[in-house]
């Protein structure tokens, strides 16, 4: 099967120009301009004349049927990664989850009985990890093998998934040896918990004291804490959803001083606030953690951040759970709300909008952010993230005039809610091709379950030369 995608601009992190971009099977075989006039025969023809067409976005922060809080994240491998496709969304690196007491490889195994077979398109697995102790030690070296190069450690959340300092230093002292690399969420764990059950001893239950409790400060201190063990270990750290600005110094100022730290935001952190988390019950649909933050001055630093690349990606850390029967289960105390936003099907779109349509990034940048740095980071590049002769052909035509509204009424993401419910956007995916096959086209999902494969990544070179 070949097909000829003509007319359009290709839009990649380098540069934008006009050419024609041929797929051969699963791949992209050639870029040329007016290819068909030189004799390059296809099976079908998309025409995108006026569209982009730009590598297959990549979301390296998902949580499909996560268990939170005596529930599920809701997204399957199969409704999650349909959901991602109707956004740009053409890989995900979710995060399997190591059990306490278990083995990494018994998490792992769990989470590609969960996705093989399902998923509509690629993805990668990180590896969280609840326990450091010389077995799973050894262990990661055989998941870095077996392309899961990375492991995520939490500072937050004591008797779940909390690591103390001195785990999290023999994590990132192994990825020294076996070139992985480790995730952080920096919060203060411990330290919220006080202030969280200060707070509901007074009487302060609602999801806005979730945001309250959460204070940047506990973001900030952790955030500096585990790059300074990373640097004190000789490892690079990626600090996964980085919220505020006391954090984002925090990666700023090692940058400054030449540290392997980089860091990832997310849509909600660019666009929503404690406002939003302020609505009585209401606010229950915007608890995640970290929280959403003050509007000023985070938002506009963010996107500085993102703009200076002291900030390199925007993932999702897409978790999404009803309103009605999950989220209420935190009714009348804000600690038992299930953490977590729905996200992966609307990133390409809200950062297009806000940041190439609003005045703040360019349309390259955009693509940096959303596709070709993730690949990067996460050992992908350049079969995926690319438009490049030998890549594979997840290959997105994007209208950058298309208009519509984001509503949960039409969106794909199993939730019964959007956080963005009523958003005017300019910007979508006309069509969406995973592996050469297209999977989305004119708002239609022409894909099948089980299409999606398993990437088997390399290890962490670029965030240690980057
Ligand atoms: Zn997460």
């Amino acid at each position: 099967m070949r097909t000829l995608i003509a007319n359009g601009t290709i839009v990649t992190a380098d540069g934008s120009y006009q050419a024609d971009v041929l797929v051969d099977g699963e791949t992209i075989a050639h870029i040329g301009a007016n290819l068909a006039a030189t004799g390059v025969t296809a099976d079908e023809t998309i025409d995108a004349t006026g569209k982009y067409v730009m590598p297959g976005a990549i979301d390296v922060h998902t949580h499909m049927e996560l268990p939170f809080g005596g529930t599920f994240a809701k997204d399957t491998f199969e409704t999650g990664t349909r959901a991602a496709a109707f956004g740009g969304t053409t890989s995900i690196v979710d995060f399997a989850v190591q059990s306490k007491g278990q083995a990494l490889r018994t998490g792992l195994d769990a989470w590609h009985a969960k996705a093989e077979g399902n998923a509509v398109t690629d993805y990668g697995f990180h590896m969280i990890m609840s326990d450091v102790n010389d077995e799973t030690l050894a262990e990661m070296d055989q998941l870095v093998a077996e392309g899961v190069p990375d492991f995520k450690l939490f500072t937050a959340y004591p008797g779940v998934f909390f690591s103390p300092d001195d785990h999290i230093l023999r994590a990132m002292q192994q990825t020294t040896k076996n070139g992985g690399l480790i995730l952080m969420h920096a919060e203060n764990g411990p330290a919220i918990d006080v202030v969280a059950a200060q707070l509901v001893a007074e009487g302060k239950t609602d999801p806005y004291y979730h945001g309250i409790a959460r204070y940047p400060i506990f973001e900030g201190e952790a955030t500096n804490r585990v790059i300074r063990l990373a640097e004190a270990a000789g490892a690079p750290v990626y600090i996964v959803h980085l919220s505020v600005v006391d954090a984002l110094n925090a990666v700023r100022d090692a940058r400054d001083r030449g540290a392997m730290a980089f860091a990832e935001t997310c849509p909600q952190y660019l666009f929503l606030s404690l406002d939003d988390l302020g609505n009585g019950f209401n606010g229950a649909k915007f608890v995640c953690s970290p929280p959403l933050r003050a509007k000023n001055p985070n938002w506009d630093e963010l996107w500085t951040g993102l703009r200076k690349n002291d900030l390199q990606v925007v993932s999702t850390d897409h978790c999404p759970f009803d309103f009605h029967g999950q989220k209420e289960l935190g009714r009348g105390d804000f600690r038992k709300i299930p953490n977590g936003l729905p996200g992966v099907e609307d990133r390409v779109d809200l950062v297009f909008n806000g940041g190439v349509v609003g005045g703040r990034i360019s349309r390259e940048r955009w693509v940096e952010i959303v596709s070709t740095t993730p690949a990067k980071m996460f050992g992908m590049y350049p079969r995926k993230g690319a438009i490049a002769v030998g890549s594979d052909a997840d290959i997105v035509v994007y209208d950058p005039n298309r208009k519509r509204t984001i509503s949960a009424a039409t969106h794909h993401m199993n939730a019964d809610y959007s956080c963005y419910e009523g958003w005017e956007i300019q910007g979508g995916s006309d069509v969406v091709m995973s592996r050469g096959s297209v999977v989305v086209k004119d708002g239609e999902f022409t894909g099948r379950k089980g299409h999606g494969k398993f990437i088997k990544r390399g290890t962490a070179d670029y965030a240690r030369l980057a």
